[in-house]
């Protein structure tokens, strides 16, 4: 189907709803967005707030896409999550992972104010709570130049007795380059790819032996399928904090890929302070199911969560906006 033809007024319903975060999180306090439903069930518009109409439009086709289209036939039915652990002190990062049921954890490294020594000792800490199956990853949020970047990686190589990989070292695509010609360890994209063309660029230029893909913003499950096969680098799938309604299309993506050889980062529903649908897409045995369509809000919650009429009104504009864009480019 096109999405482009289709007329907002057509749909079920159209819900704004707002839910507080249980911690800052890229500085939002408060993830909101819409919740269209259509004939294929509910989909998710949750571009974030500092986003302008025009990137918003691939947000807006995979919410269409969830309510219009079927996903397709999924490949797997579970898919492994990672626990994330923040840059807290050694003995909490252990606990994190001990109480998460997750055999992989990505450890957040280079925080403002700590030291390289603060890193080391949270990754040697999961280690230990992992023990020798599980799988580390660092992100370093794009922190480092290049030199820092080589330096780091090998110290924290060595305390987590091998590391899956090192997420976004540095902040462009050159960067990542020159680390990954200098380390062992895998070096993975995630701010390189924002759009659609990003995935290519990034494996053009060797930057990166692994992809980070969102279905969200790269508008919806085919189109980021389309993006992981022409990149051909393994993805990992990972959220941009939707409620179990956004959410399951990143799922039924990570369900569809031919090749999924790492765990996801799908387990972040927990960082909202609620949700929309009554059965949360929560990891279980640090798993989470591959739905075949969206799960069904629970008319409750979405009126627990809407936000006052001002809100809804921005995001109603909002919505309005970026559609016209999208059905006239
Ligand atoms: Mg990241």
């Amino acid at each position: 189907m096109d999405l482009a033809t289709i007329d907002l007024a057509e749909l079920d319903a159209v819900r704004v709803y707002a839910l507080p975060m249980r911690n800052k999180f890229r500085g939002v306090t408060v993830r909101r967005g819409v919740l269209l439903s259509g004939p294929a069930g509910w989909g998710e518009f949750c571009p974030f707030e500092d986003y302008d109409d025009a990137q918003s439009v691939p947000w807006l086709r995979a919410a269409l896409e969830a309510c219009t289209e079927e996903w397709p036939e999924p490949v797997r039915d579970r898919i492994p999550v990672n626990c994330t652990v923040p840059a807290v002190p050694a003995e909490k990062a252990a606990a994190i992972v001990a109480a998460s049921g997750c055999g992989t954890a990505k450890v957040k490294i280079a925080e403002p104010g700590q030291s390289p020594g603060d890193d080391v000792e949270r990754v040697a800490a999961v280690r230990d709570a992992l023990g020798p199956g599980g799988a580390i990853r660092v992100d370093a949020n794009a922190a480092w130049d290049v030199d820092t970047a080589v330096t780091r990686i090998r110290e924290l190589d060595k305390a987590a007795e091998g590391l899956e990989y090192a997420e976004q070292p540095c902040p462009t695509i050159d960067e990542l380059a020159a680390v990954r010609r200098r380390v062992d360890v895998r070096i993975a994209a995630d701010e390189s790819i924002r759009r659609a063309e990003d995935p290519l660029r990034v494996a053009v230029a060797g930057a990166a032996d692994v992809a980070i893909i969102k279905a969200t913003p790269l508008g919806g499950v085919r189109r980021a399928l389309r993006v992981a096969e022409a990149c051909g680098l393994p993805c990992v799938v990972s959220s941009a904090v939707e409620t179990s309604v956004g959410l399951a299309a990143q799922l039924a993506l990570a369900g569809s890929l031919p090749e999924l050889p790492f765990a996801c980062g799908l387990g972040t529903v927990a960082l909202l302070d609620g949700d929309v649908v009554a059965d949360s897409l929560l990891p279980v045995d640090g798993q989470l199911p591959v739905l075949r369509r969206p799960p069904e809000p629970d008319p409750a919650l979405v009126a627990a969560a809407t936000p006052t009429a001002d809100v809804q009104r921005y995001w109603l504009d909002r919505l309005r906006r970026v559609h016209d864009l999208l059905a006239h480019p």
